[in-house]
């Protein structure tokens, strides 16, 4: 499919201009169509019986769950469905044998999905190292490898920054952390959405990400691990191999993480999802993301009173743009923009207000993000009415 096609399939694109795809994405007709026809024509529990609906049921299941495993190039390793990538990551933090004397290395960038639960286990004893970025929020490399010492059990990072839309090189990191017998969770939330990912390639041992940023449904997200040795988070009916009175195996394969009944529309909606992106292509994603956020970048950067945040860092980017307006809070710019314009950004902290203090904005920014629907029209009006914004406040 060409990118230019695809806009039709997204009905909200008529009316308003949508630059909030970092926080959900909208959703094409044939995701919303894949997850009806579930509820309609083969809606039966997954894994248990064996009825007509059921074994339908189960192996379209199934097949999503590793479709939506190879769209990461994860054949090697195992997959469990989750909420969203808080799910994911907590799953991680809440399923390592922790002990005493840990530590766990992670960065200031991170949205508070991939902090929090290092800093709650930091009240349990295990040490927890935050590499800063400088002050325009660049990563050095080097930061991070010195402080990835023999004794690190886990490095987790964003792969993509939710604020700054900067890529960070994690097969670089992975090397580092493999050579200190460190293991690497790689927060995708923001990369698996934009970016061509190979899991096989990044060397990460944890890939976290979620279905709803990008273009599924809302409620879905995964864990692929290279190896499934963490302790489920739940345990229950789904998950397990045998069960006697006193005791229980847990299934041997990634159904161990799924106890309970999983979201099967979500799911087979997930990797209807990630088909259609595979079908646009992710290089091609990734390009239209670069060239409408360099084009804001730019527009925005000539604008006075404007300051876009992290411009000037170096390498790859995603379509996430954020940036301040002088004397008027984010917030406040945001509104406009939807009244003025009917153009959608979020604004705040971002769940990053420990970046945000970093970078001296308490308040934190208006953000803009992309994905495949929006044109450069849609940019220009963006900029054209922020423009109209600085000016009546200068
Ligand atoms: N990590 C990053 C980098 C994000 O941008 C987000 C959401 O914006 C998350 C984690 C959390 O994702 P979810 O809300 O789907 O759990």
């Amino acid at each position: 499919m060409r990118l230019e096609d695809c806009r039709a399939d997204f009905p909200l694109t008529r009316d308003l201009i949508y630059l909030d795809s970092a926080a959900t994405s909208l959703t094409p007709k044939p995701v919303i169509q894949a997850m009806v026809g579930y509820d309609l024509r083969y809606r039966a529990n997954v894994g248990r019986g064996v009825h007509r609906l059921t074994t339908i049921a189960t192996h379209r299941y199934r097949d999503a769950r590793d479709s939506i495993r190879s769209f990461i190039g994860g054949e090697g390793g195992a997959i469990a469905i989750t909420r969203n990538t808080t799910e994911a990551i907590g799953m991680v933090a809440a399923g390592l044998p922790w002990k005493q004397g840990d530590r766990v290395v992670t960065t200031l960038l991170e949205h508070h999905s991939n902090l929090l639960p290092w800093l709650r286990l930091r009240k349990r004893g295990v040490e927890v190292d935050i590499v800063r970025p400088d002050a325009e929020g660049s990563l050095e490399i080097a930061d991070l490898e010195a402080a990835v010492r023999d004794g690190t059990r886990l490095v987790a990072i964003t792969h993509a920054s939710n604020v700054l839309g900067t890529v960070i090189p994690v097969d670089e990191i992975a090397a580092i952390c493999h050579d200190h017998g460190a293991r690497l969770l790689v927060d995708g939330a923001q990369s698996a959405p934009h970016l061509p990912v190979d899991v096989s390639r990044m060397g990460c041992d944890y890939f976290c990400f979620s279905g709803h940023k990008m273009l599924g449904p809302t409620g879905t997200g995964a864990l692929w691990m290279r190896e499934p040795d963490i302790e489920p988070l739940l345990v229950g009916g789904g998950s397990i191999a045998n069960v006697t009175a006193d005791d229980y195996t847990l299934a041997p394969d990634e159904g161990r993480y799924e106890a309970g009944t999983p979201p099967v529309a979500g799911t087979i909606g997930f990797a209807r999802a990630a088909a259609y992106l595979r079908e646009i292509g992710m290089e091609t994603v990734h390009r239209h993301d670069e060239r409408l956020s360099a084009r804001l970048i730019e527009g925005l950067s000539e604008v006075e009173g404007v300051r876009v945040l992290g411009a000037e860092v170096e390498g790859e980017r995603i379509g996430v743009v954020s940036f301040t307006v002088d004397g008027l809070h984010p917030h406040e710019v945001a509104q406009i923009l939807d009244e003025a314009a009917a153009v959608l950004v979020r604004s705040g902290h971002h769940c990053s207000q420990p970046l945000m203090e970093h970078l001296g904005l308490p308040e934190g920014t208006v953000r803009a993000s992309t994905h495949i629907y929006n044109t450069e029209e849609e940019i220009d009006t963006m900029i054209a009415t922020v423009e109209e914004i600085a000016r009546r406040v200068a």
